[in-house]
Protein backbone atom coordinates (compact mmCIF):
# COMPACT_ATOMS: atom_id res chain seq x y z
CA UNK A 1 0.00 0.00 0.00
CA UNK A 2 2.47 2.37 0.88
CA UNK A 3 4.43 1.61 -1.88
CA UNK A 4 1.20 2.14 -4.65
CA UNK A 5 1.30 5.63 -3.14
CA UNK A 6 4.82 6.25 -3.68
CA UNK A 7 4.20 5.70 -7.60
CA UNK A 8 1.31 7.80 -7.41
CA UNK A 9 3.51 10.46 -6.03
CA UNK A 10 6.18 9.86 -8.42
CA UNK A 11 3.24 9.59 -10.98
CA UNK A 12 2.30 13.29 -10.36
CA UNK A 13 5.57 14.89 -9.67
CA UNK A 14 6.82 13.50 -12.93
CA UNK A 15 3.62 15.21 -14.95
CA UNK A 16 3.22 18.09 -15.98
CA UNK A 17 1.17 20.37 -13.43
CA UNK A 18 -1.36 21.23 -16.24
CA UNK A 19 -2.24 17.91 -17.89
CA UNK A 20 -4.91 17.07 -15.32
CA UNK A 21 -6.24 20.61 -15.36
CA UNK A 22 -9.06 21.62 -17.90
CA UNK A 23 -7.49 24.61 -18.77
CA UNK A 24 -4.25 25.97 -20.54
CA UNK A 25 -2.92 29.98 -21.05
CA UNK A 26 -3.53 31.17 -25.32
CA UNK A 27 -3.32 33.88 -27.25
CA UNK A 28 -6.76 35.85 -27.42
CA UNK A 29 -7.87 38.95 -29.28
CA UNK A 30 -6.37 41.39 -26.12
CA UNK A 31 -3.24 39.15 -25.54
CA UNK A 32 -3.23 36.25 -22.84
CA UNK A 33 -6.43 34.43 -21.80
CA UNK A 34 -7.44 31.37 -20.37
CA UNK A 35 -8.67 28.81 -22.47
CA UNK A 36 -10.83 25.38 -21.71
CA UNK A 37 -8.91 22.27 -22.84
CA UNK A 38 -11.97 20.09 -21.49
CA UNK A 39 -15.37 20.43 -21.21
CA UNK A 40 -16.22 22.17 -18.04
CA UNK A 41 -20.08 21.89 -16.42
CA UNK A 42 -21.73 24.62 -14.94
CA UNK A 43 -20.99 24.85 -11.51
CA UNK A 44 -17.58 23.27 -11.55
CA UNK A 45 -15.07 25.28 -9.47
CA UNK A 46 -12.45 25.92 -12.34
CA UNK A 47 -9.29 27.70 -10.81
CA UNK A 48 -8.62 29.63 -7.14
CA UNK A 49 -7.60 33.23 -8.23
CA UNK A 50 -4.58 33.31 -5.09
CA UNK A 51 -1.23 35.56 -4.57
CA UNK A 52 -0.05 37.58 -0.91
CA UNK A 53 -2.46 38.87 1.21
CA UNK A 54 -2.80 42.46 1.26
CA UNK A 55 -3.92 44.55 4.98
CA UNK A 56 -5.13 47.90 3.77
CA UNK A 57 -4.00 49.18 7.29
CA UNK A 58 -0.29 48.43 6.44
CA UNK A 59 0.70 51.20 4.34
CA UNK A 60 3.65 49.55 2.25
CA UNK A 61 0.32 46.98 1.24
CA UNK A 62 -1.60 49.98 0.67
CA UNK A 63 0.94 51.53 -1.71
CA UNK A 64 0.97 48.68 -3.74
CA UNK A 65 -0.32 48.95 -7.35
CA UNK A 66 -1.15 46.78 -10.21
CA UNK A 67 -4.11 45.48 -12.45
CA UNK A 68 -4.32 41.92 -11.06
CA UNK A 69 -5.38 43.54 -7.35
CA UNK A 70 -8.53 41.30 -5.95
CA UNK A 71 -10.22 43.46 -3.19
CA UNK A 72 -11.89 40.78 -0.67
CA UNK A 73 -13.32 44.00 1.50
CA UNK A 74 -12.25 47.23 2.78
CA UNK A 75 -9.32 45.62 4.46
CA UNK A 76 -8.28 42.63 2.31
CA UNK A 77 -7.26 41.98 -0.97
CA UNK A 78 -5.14 39.61 -3.16
CA UNK A 79 -2.24 40.67 -4.97
CA UNK A 80 -2.78 37.93 -8.09
CA UNK A 81 0.03 39.25 -9.59
CA UNK A 82 2.52 36.11 -8.88
CA UNK A 83 3.70 34.19 -11.56
CA UNK A 84 1.98 31.01 -10.81
CA UNK A 85 -1.17 32.60 -10.25
CA UNK A 86 -3.03 31.59 -13.88
CA UNK A 87 -6.35 32.87 -12.85
CA UNK A 88 -4.95 36.31 -14.22
CA UNK A 89 -4.70 35.76 -17.32
CA UNK A 90 -8.71 35.38 -17.10
CA UNK A 91 -10.17 38.31 -19.02
CA UNK A 92 -13.27 39.84 -18.41
CA UNK A 93 -16.55 39.43 -20.12
CA UNK A 94 -19.92 41.16 -19.90
CA UNK A 95 -21.39 37.75 -20.74
CA UNK A 96 -19.06 35.65 -18.80
CA UNK A 97 -19.55 32.07 -18.48
CA UNK A 98 -17.76 31.66 -14.94
CA UNK A 99 -17.98 33.99 -12.01
CA UNK A 100 -15.54 34.65 -9.13
CA UNK A 101 -16.45 33.08 -5.88
CA UNK A 102 -15.26 35.50 -3.39
CA UNK A 103 -14.72 33.85 0.08
CA UNK A 104 -13.56 37.09 2.61
CA UNK A 105 -13.13 34.95 5.90
CA UNK A 106 -11.29 32.82 4.29
CA UNK A 107 -9.37 35.43 2.43
CA UNK A 108 -9.93 33.65 -0.69
CA UNK A 109 -11.35 33.67 -4.53
CA UNK A 110 -12.85 30.56 -7.17
CA UNK A 111 -13.46 30.85 -10.52
CA UNK A 112 -16.34 28.71 -10.67
CA UNK A 113 -18.45 27.90 -14.27
CA UNK A 114 -22.06 29.47 -14.61
CA UNK A 115 -22.44 28.30 -17.62
CA UNK A 116 -21.23 24.56 -19.40
CA UNK A 117 -17.82 25.18 -20.91
CA UNK A 118 -16.58 23.74 -24.10
CA UNK A 119 -12.45 22.81 -25.09
CA UNK A 120 -11.45 26.00 -27.29
CA UNK A 121 -13.83 28.01 -25.10
CA UNK A 122 -12.05 31.63 -23.71
CA UNK A 123 -13.19 31.28 -19.72
CA UNK A 124 -14.38 34.79 -18.69
CA UNK A 125 -15.76 36.08 -15.93
CA UNK A 126 -17.04 39.83 -15.06
CA UNK A 127 -14.59 41.84 -13.36
CA UNK A 128 -17.07 44.29 -11.83
CA UNK A 129 -18.71 47.59 -11.95
CA UNK A 130 -15.52 49.00 -10.25
CA UNK A 131 -12.79 47.74 -12.58
CA UNK A 132 -15.07 48.18 -15.42
CA UNK A 133 -15.73 51.70 -15.48
CA UNK A 134 -11.93 52.35 -14.37
CA UNK A 135 -10.23 50.52 -16.88
CA UNK A 136 -12.65 49.32 -19.47
CA UNK A 137 -15.20 52.08 -20.20
CA UNK A 138 -12.29 54.41 -21.29
CA UNK A 139 -11.01 52.08 -23.69
CA UNK A 140 -14.38 50.32 -24.64
CA UNK A 141 -14.80 46.61 -23.19
CA UNK A 142 -13.45 43.97 -26.25
CA UNK A 143 -15.51 41.48 -24.52
CA UNK A 144 -17.17 39.46 -27.24
CA UNK A 145 -20.70 40.73 -26.21
CA UNK A 146 -19.51 44.28 -26.53
CA UNK A 147 -17.92 43.74 -29.69
CA UNK A 148 -21.21 42.12 -30.98
CA UNK A 149 -23.30 45.12 -29.89
CA UNK A 150 -21.00 47.44 -31.54
CA UNK A 151 -21.27 45.57 -34.55
CA UNK A 152 -25.03 45.63 -34.37
CA UNK A 153 -24.91 48.95 -33.85
CA UNK A 154 -23.10 49.80 -36.49
CA UNK A 155 -25.13 47.86 -39.06
CA UNK A 156 -27.90 49.75 -37.77
CA UNK A 157 -26.40 52.89 -38.38
CA UNK A 158 -25.08 51.60 -41.49
CA UNK A 159 -29.03 50.50 -42.60
CA UNK A 160 -29.94 54.03 -41.31
CA UNK A 161 -28.07 56.12 -43.24
CA UNK A 162 -28.91 54.09 -46.68
CA UNK A 163 -32.31 54.74 -45.92
CA UNK A 164 -31.55 58.50 -45.37
CA UNK A 165 -29.40 58.21 -48.58
CA UNK A 166 -31.90 56.61 -50.76
CA UNK A 167 -34.59 58.65 -49.50
CA UNK A 168 -32.71 62.07 -50.48
CA UNK A 169 -32.17 60.35 -53.25
CA UNK A 170 -35.34 59.66 -54.46
CA UNK A 171 -36.39 63.63 -53.26
CA UNK A 172 -33.77 64.38 -56.05
CA UNK A 173 -34.99 62.36 -58.59
CA UNK A 174 -38.28 63.52 -57.79
CA UNK A 175 -37.08 67.15 -57.81
CA UNK A 176 -34.90 67.01 -61.08
CA UNK A 177 -38.10 65.36 -62.89
CA UNK A 178 -40.19 68.31 -61.82
CA UNK A 179 -37.31 70.84 -62.70
CA UNK A 180 -37.03 69.47 -66.17
CA UNK A 181 -40.32 69.19 -66.87
CA UNK A 182 -41.20 73.14 -65.57
CA UNK A 183 -38.21 73.82 -68.02
CA UNK A 184 -39.50 71.99 -70.62
CA UNK A 185 -42.81 73.66 -70.59
CA UNK A 186 -41.11 76.65 -70.15
CA UNK A 187 -38.75 75.98 -73.51
CA UNK A 188 -42.05 74.89 -74.72
CA UNK A 189 -43.67 77.80 -74.45
CA UNK A 190 -41.27 80.15 -75.10
CA UNK A 191 -39.93 78.91 -78.34
CA UNK A 192 -43.35 77.49 -79.51
CA UNK A 193 -46.16 79.59 -78.09
CA UNK A 194 -48.41 78.85 -80.75
CA UNK A 195 -47.74 76.03 -81.69
CA UNK A 196 -49.01 74.66 -78.01
CA UNK A 197 -51.25 76.79 -77.60
CA UNK A 198 -53.01 75.03 -80.48
CA UNK A 199 -52.52 72.01 -79.28
CA UNK A 200 -53.93 72.44 -76.41
CA UNK A 201 -57.13 73.85 -78.31
ZN1 LIG B 1 -17.97 43.90 -22.52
Amino acid sequence: MGSSCLVRVLIFSIMPATSNKPYRVGRSKTGLGLFATKPIKKGTRIIRYFGPILDSRIPEHDEIENKYLFELNGRWTIDGSVRKNLARYINHSCRPNAESDVRPRERKVFIRAIRNIEPGDEINYDYGTDYFKAYLKPIGCKCDSCEKKRKKLRAEARAESAKVKARAERKAQKAGAKTTATKKKKLNGKHFPGKVGRAKA
